[in-house]
Parts: structure tokens; sequence; C-alpha cells
């Protein structure tokens, strides 16, 4: 099973929690908010666990110093995020922000030869993907809970995109919707826990399997199906990632 987008850094217990992932067998990107986060995030991961040097975009505004730590940081990880931009109305007045902070990490990413790099784009799928598109380089997007419209999941595609799905977006039917018409070839599944939760009770990571059951109804898989399709997506992900200019 595969987590692709999870904080274990923020959950209450997240000792306990990577290791019940190590135990499981779980692959998981254990993404990171702040770069100041990232060393002892990093020094949590089990052996099939890869943590993400991040800087979320709601956070942009009072972390933006911690780009020149971000910097010295990326040569050690072959995965970024969490990254990208949120256009919700509360985070209006930190656009410019987080504009300068995404873009300085999309270069930066550029100038290491390309990361993995897993991607928020609330209300703002559009001007990340113009973005993305102005750095071609920068490695391969991972747009996580994708919320745009159908135009925009075509435009994201085009550029390159893939997509990691939790079981809160494929709860309703526009979630479902997109996930259809998302390439199998390039969908992975994830939680966003502890952000995220069902029937009133916060996601771990082993959730991503609520995610899988919904794509094998999308698909019209049998689970086993379902597990195979998304394990090569990832194996191509993780070749992907090791194909960056990470200094080892
Ligand atoms: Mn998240």
């Amino acid at each position: 099973m595969i987590d692709f987008h999870c904080h274990i850094d923020l959950y209450p217990n997240p000792v306990e929690v990577a290791q019940i992932c190590a135990e499981r067998g779980l692959y998981v990107l254990s993404v990171t908010t702040t770069p100041s986060a990232w060393k002892v995030t990093a020094s949590l991961a089990g052996p099939r666990t890869q943590t993400a040097l991040g800087l979320h975009p709601q956070l942009a505004h009072e972390r933006k110093s911690e780009l020149l730590l971000f910097d010295q940081l990326l040569p050690q990880t072959d995965y970024v995020g969490e990254i990208g931009l949120d256009g919700a109305p509360e985070f209006r007045k930190s656009w410019q922000d987080q504009c300068d902070v995404f873009e300085h990490i999309l270069r930066s990413c550029e100038e290491a030869g390309g990361r993995v790099m897993s991607i928020h784009s609330r209300r703002a799928a559009s001007a990340v993907i113009e973005r993305l598109e102005a750095c071609p380089s920068a490695g391969t997007p991972v747009l996580h809970w994708f919320s745009g419209s159908q135009k925009e999941l075509y435009r994201a595609v085009d550029c390159g995109c893939w997509f990691s799905v939790g079981p809160a977006m494929l709860a309703g039917e526009r979630g479902r919707k997109l996930a259809l018409r998302m390439p199998r070839e390039r969908v992975v599944t994830e939680t966003d826990g502890p952000f995220t939760e069902r029937n009133g009770r916060t996601l771990f990571p082993w959730d991503a399997e609520t995610a899988e059951i919904a794509l094998a109804e999308i698909w019209q898989l049998s689970k086993d199906e379902t597990r195979r399709v998304l394990h090569s997506d990832l194996a191509r992900l993780a070749r992907q990632a090791r194909r960056s200019g990470r200094i080892k």
C-alpha cells in the first residue's frame, strides 16, 4: 500500500505511526511543511519511507527566510514537498510570498537536476500549472488532492503532472470524476493525514486502503489489479526520483 502524501511528523505520536507503517510494509512519502522540520522527520523514516523537503504555501509568509536552509538541504533528498500555492481567501494576503517561495523552489529544483515534487494547488491549479510550465526541468510534479476544473486537469496532464488521490477527495462525486480522467499510469494514493478524517476519525497512512478501494471501483478493476497498477506507477516514480541529480 502507498501513502504518497502524509505528514508523519504532525501526528501526536509520530514514532509509533512510523513504526506501524514499517511493520505493515507501507510505502510512504513523508512530506514536511518547513525546511527546519526536515532533519527530525527524515530520522523517523523506515525502509520504505522517503522524506520530502517542503515549505507549505500556507506558511510561506512566515517561513520564507528558511529558503536558505531549503537550498542547503536539497542535495540530500530526491523528493520535495509539500510545496505549491493556496488561493483560498484566507491566504490571499500572502499570495505574493507564496509565489516568490514556490518559484524559488522550482528554480532550485531545476538547478539541482530535478526532483519528484508533491504539490498543493487548492484554488490555484492554473497558477501552479503556469509555473510548472515555466520550469519544465524542475522535475516530476505530483499534484496532491487535485481539486481544479476538468480543463485544468487536462492542462496538468499535458505538462507532465502525476496525481496523488486520497479518501477525502474520492468521497465526493466531483473528486471521483476527476480521478476517472487522470491517466492511470500517473496515479498514486495518499491520505494527507493527520489533516483529514473519515467518519470523525483522523486518517493514518494505512487508511490509503480506502482510496485503493475507491480507485478499484472507478477503474473497474479488482483490488489486486488496482494495487498492481499503483505499485508499478510508484516504481516508475521512484526511478524518476533516482535519476535526478542528487549527490549520493
Ligand atoms: Mn498536506
